[in-house]
């Protein structure tokens, strides 16, 4: 047996790891579980290099819960650990053997999903319990260790009788942790943080119908048929599906694919999504991940099912401001990326120049989809319309990169339903809507009800009315009129509308000149004329018979 301290500068560091490194308890188990998937990941290197003589098989990661013994075991068929390596990775604080191991073996492991980092992971353990032991068989031909910690700087070190390659981590789960006795809150951590890790991870036994099973018709003695019962069988519970459809390759996935994928990340949504955008990128930064555009509903999951972070599958947070621009934060999905800079207890982000790149990357990407989704099937866009247009029309208020791409997909709804493309816009109005000092004039209507005659008088005029009704719309009619040349917006009931140059037309009145002397006197009446204006007949066609307007100036004195 070897008796000895743990290499460390400060003379007891585990008061400080407990109090300090981590804000959540919890994620000891993320980091157990990542450690088993680097022992598993590191040996499936070695065996494809060779280095390793063994047979990789199909391993998997089992935790195990031990109420009465109050442990807590994660149990890996990785490479293991020879009693020095226990010494040298485990003993000394602060020491990364994945940090080692990537390189060690530099190119060839690059993409091995290695995830260890800090080699600080392993001692979270201590924060949920009093003791920790570590059983390990290395793949190499050495025998098994067992050290033993109860949180002290001292250790144990000893052979041990394990016959299997790979770990056990033991935790004797400390009075004030029992919660991690649970199966619920055990399940819980699993799925939240470990949903989609690469290796399998076991918890517990299921009962299924036994696939293989062929249910057999009996007859009984009065010649009445039933069918068998099925068959159940007992099978390794599961808890994650190793490769996720963001690991894979665009290619080999289809439309099913991803709206299966997207129900297997908020279960509870029942709506699909509209479309999905799938990011794939290596150089100048690695990223992964799928987004999906919802559909904007009143629903409160809107606010709890969010985009998600990982890192070589493993969870980190569902808050990504900053690396997800904040028009974007509205869609959901998942990113994944090992080169965005965690702080040491892998918990949230550090501000850095690589997190704005990955931003303005994410940013392009969703423009050039939208617009490859406008360019291939436009009829199927125009219909999605009002469900994504208030996340695009808030970026290209919010992201000037965003604003001069969306020329290509932004659209310009009609009173009739027609969609329009800007440049299509004015094109279609140039030259019948452009006033005295030579712009264009866009009109709009802002409620169809309320500015009905309006239209009905615009459109007499054969002018294109627009219906801009969301909420930020008045925000990107500026922002449109300061970028583009000669534009300018005006509300389908604006006075000057009358103006615009435009094609002759003849009026034919529809009121005997008896009627229209009626008519007005009655409208005097009814309409104060501080407020409004009545014309008779005053749009050409003389679709209605009067209208009243409220000019520009009296609408402004009333606001
Ligand atoms: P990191 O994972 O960041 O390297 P940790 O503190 O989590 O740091 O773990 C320290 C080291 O201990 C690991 O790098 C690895 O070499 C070793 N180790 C921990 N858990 C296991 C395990 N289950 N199997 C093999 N080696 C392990
Ligand atoms: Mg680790």
């Amino acid at each position: 047996m070897t008796k000895g301290n743990i290499n460390v500068s400060v003379e007891n560091i585990f008061p400080l790891i407990k109090k300090f490194l981590y804000s959540d308890h919890e994620i000891f188990l993320r980091e157990l579980i990542s450690n088993a998937t680097d022992a598993t990941l590191k040996l499936k290197h070695l065996t494809s290099i060779g280095e390793a003589k063994v047979e990789y098989g199909d391993p998997k990661i089992e935790v195990k819960i031990d109420k009465e013994g109050k442990k807590l075991h994660v149990i890996d068929q990785g490479l293991g650990m020879t009693a020095d390596e226990v010494q040298k990775y485990i003993n000394e604080v602060a020491f990364s053997g994945a940090e080692e191991f990537l390189d060690k073996y530099k190119d060839s492991a690059k993409d091995s999903g290695i995830i260890g980092h800090f080699g600080l992971g392993f001692y979270s353990a201590f924060m949920v319990a009093e003791k920790v032991e570590i059983i390990t068989k290395s793949f190499k031909d050495e025998s098994a260790a067992h050290w033993t910690c109860d949180g002290s700087p001292e250790f144990t070190l000893e052979e041990a009788d394990k016959t299997e390659r790979g770990t056990e981590i033991i935790l004797h789960i400390a009075e004030d942790s029992t919660e991690f006795l649970e199966e619920s809150r055990i399940r819980e951590l699993l799925l939240k943080y470990n949903k989609f890790m690469p290796v399998p991870i076991k918890f517990g036994t299921k009962e299924i119908n036994d696939p293989d099973f062929e249910p057999k018709t009996i007859t009984d003695k009065d010649g009445k048929e039933t069918t068998e019962p099925h068959k159940q069988i007992t099978v390794d519970d599961i808890i994650n599906n190793p490769s996720p459809a963001w690991t894979k390759q665009p290619a080999d996935l289809d439309e099913q694919n991803y709206k299966d994928f997207y129900r297997e990340l908020y279960p509870m949504q029942f709506e699909e999504p509209l479309f999905n955008i799938h990011l794939n990128v290596d150089y100048p930064f690695n990223l992964t991940g799928i987004l999906y555009f919802p559909k904007m509903t009143n629903d409160l999951n809107i606010q709890k099912d969010k985009i998600q972070l990982y890192q070589n599958q493993v969870f980190i947070t569902d808050n990504v401001e900053g690396i997800v621009p904040e028009f974007l934060t509205m869609l959901r999905g998942v990113i994944d990326s090992p080169d965005i800079p965690l702080n040491v207890s892998r918990s949230y982000l550090q501000a850095d120049g690589a997190v704005k790149k990955i931003s303005s990357y994410i940013t392009r990407k969703v423009a050039d989809k939208l617009k490859s989704i406008f360019n291939s099937n436009r009829e199927e866009y125009e219909k999605k319309w009002d469900d994504i247009k208030i996340v695009i029309e808030y970026g290209m208020l919010s992201e000037e990169k965003f604003f001069e791409k969306a020329d290509a997909f932004a659209l310009y709804p009609t009173v009739e339903g027609k969609y329009y493309t800007f440049e299509e816009l004015t094109n279609a109005i140039k030259a019948k809507q452009t006033d005295k000092d030579d712009k264009m004039v866009i009109l709009y209507a802002s409620n169809k009800d309320e500015q009905h005659a309006y239209i009905e008088a615009a459109k007499a005029k054969d002018y294109e009315v627009l219906l801009l009704d969301s909420p930020i719309v008045s925000h990107l009619m500026q922002k449109l009129e300061t970028s583009k040349e000669k534009i300018a917006f005006a509300r389908v009931d604006a006075d000057h509308i009358d103006n615009l140059i435009k094609k002759d037309d003849t009026t034919i009145s529809k009121l005997s000149e008896d009627e229209k002397t009626k008519l007005d006197e009655l409208l005097k009446e009814v309409v104060p004329s501080e407020k409004f204006m009545v014309q008779l007949e005053a749009m050409d066609s003389g679709a209605s018979p009067f209208i009243i307007t409220q000019p520009e100036f009296m609408r402004r004195m009333k606001e």
